[in-house]
């Protein structure tokens, strides 16, 4: 699952992977050992106030789990060639951050088993571990330590983002559709269904009448899952309409004006033109500003007469010029990296084909 990690703590690295813990942590493992208490004083009732100890082991030994988890991720990853840029541990678990340039869905799907597979390992291998061990506190510790990885696995297995096994079905619906926007549509879906689930369950499972811990706890899983989900929708509904997003369909006309025309002339100009854009031109005809929309209506009427177009535009630097034939991912990334409210759209000659409006292309993209 995704958090954002602008507040985490460093702890250090594993095979070169920075590993970073979220201060959330810290409350969750108090929550856990005393809500954990009373079933180890239940079990071992010789211990007395040792207990809690028995807890808090059982929340570190919890994390360390899923810790591994995420390891078992990273790991795979990079054993891909995917560069790994971090482990945050957080609350309800960890995010590991891979860098999925030129993904592929075998991989993606390679990828997400990992972790939950190796939950269910840990799982089997703590549970084999209480065999040699009785009654007491490690046999203890390792049933528990089995129960909860075997509930991590088969959760995080779920078909839904943004759990693991949402990754899964994604990768999965990718391969045989072959549209990935599609797969993520599909597994984004099924995360916000099972939201509603997860809020229901508890519910179900005591006839109706859940305890105010589990409640909470649903809601706080349900609230993630659905945050999660609803994210990854917007981000697939938002790639699926990348195709469309093309330089040469969304530029506006624009009318070349010279950079010392009054700005309620050069109004008059683009009125005549029928033109919405103004593009500042030197003697040459050479294009050397775009007329800022914003900053032309912050000028009052009366002042218009007595302001130079060429203040109110912004002198071309090679970021702001955008060549016809740019569309789609690289579009967004050549306005990322000059980010401007108008940009210059030129033809393979140089010549002025139009202004493109950084306004259009966000309507573009969120066009339903
Ligand atoms: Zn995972």
């Amino acid at each position: 699952m995704a958090f954002g990690d602008s507040q985490s703590l460093k702890l250090g690295r594993v095979a070169g992977i920075p590993v970073r813990v979220s201060p959330t942590w810290f409350i969750v493992a108090a929550v856990i050992t005393i809500g954990f208490e009373p079933l180890v004083a239940r079990y071992l009732p010789d211990l007395g106030t040792g207990g809690y100890v028995v807890a808090f082991a059982f929340a570190v030994l919890l994390y360390f789990s899923v810790f591994l988890h995420e390891v078992s991720h990273a790991l795979t990853a990079r054993a891909f060639g995917l560069p790994v840029r971090g482990i945050t541990l957080h609350f309800l678990g960890g995010y590991t951050e891979i860098e999925r340039e030129s993904p592929t869905p075998g991989r993606d799907l390679v990828v997400s088993a990992a972790g939950p597979a190796l939950s269910l390992l840990l799982g089997a291998a703590a549970y084999a571990g209480t065999v040699p061990v009785t009654g007491d506190v490690v046999e203890f510790l390792l049933y528990e330590l089995a129960a909860a990885n075997l509930v991590v696995g088969v959760f995080n297995l779920l078909p839904a983002l943004p759990l693991d096994g949402g990754h899964m079905l994604r990768a999965v619906v990718w391969r045989f559709s072959g549209d990935e926007n599609r797969g993520t549509i599909v597994a984004a879906r099924s995360g916000q269904v099972l939201a509603v689930l997860v809020l229901i369950v508890p519910f179900v499972l005591t006839g109706g009448d859940p305890g105010v811990f589990a409640l909470v706890w649903a809601a706080l899983v349900a609230m993630l899952l659905w945050s999660g989900a609803t994210r990854a929708l917007a981000v697939g509904r938002m790639r699926a309409r990348l195709p469309g997003l093309d330089v040469q369909r969304l530029a506006r006309p624009a009318a070349p004006v010279a950079h010392d025309v009054p700005v309620s002339e050069a109004l008059n100009q683009a009125r005549r033109a029928k033109v919405t854009s103004l593009v500042v031109v030197d003697s040459a005809n050479r294009p050397t500003g775009v007329v800022n929309e914003a900053a032309i209506a912050a000028i009052p009427e009366e002042r218009r007469p007595w302001v130079n177009i060429g203040q109110s535009s912004r002198s071309l630097e090679p970021g702001l010029v955008l060549r016809l034939g740019v569309a789609g991912d690289e579009l967004l990334r050549a306005m990322r990296a000059t980010p401007a409210t108008e940009y210059l759209v030129v033809d393979e000659h140089e010549r002025v084909y139009g202004v493109l409006v950084t306004s259009d292309v966000d309507a573009a993209l969120a066009a339903k």
